[in-house]
């Protein structure tokens, strides 16, 4: 029943979504950046992952390795912003 009530197919132009919308409507294909976790330099400090607005960056601080969910990442660029040691690259969407 919750989901039906977050659907796209609910909503009309111009509307507002309520919070936890993008859990059922994808948001990854309004993306024209895509980040890319090089898995480097990493120092586990979990900023990218704090930051995202879509909550769809997942990892492991233990091993130091991150990474995104296409499916719902808009190509916003704060993870790359806030990563402290520059590990994360944006580079355009090959469509
Ligand atoms: S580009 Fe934006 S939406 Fe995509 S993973 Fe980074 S912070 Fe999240
Ligand atoms: S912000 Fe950068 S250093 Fe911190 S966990 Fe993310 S990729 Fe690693």
């Amino acid at each position: 029943m919750a989901n039906k009530l977050l659907s796209t197919e609910k909503l009309s132009i111009g509307c507002v979504a309520p919070p936890g919308a993008s859990l059922v409507n994808k948001t990854g294909a309004w993306r024209t950046q895509r980040p890319v976790f090089k898995q480097k330099d990493c120092i586990g400090c979990r900023a990218c992952d704090l930051a995202c607005p879509e909550g769809c960056v997942f990892g492991d601080p233990k091993k130091k390795q991150f990474d995104f969910d296409p499916d719902y990442c808009k190509g916003c660029g704060i993870c790359a912003a806030e990563c402290p040691v520059d590990d994360i690259d944006m580079v355009m969407e090959e469509k």
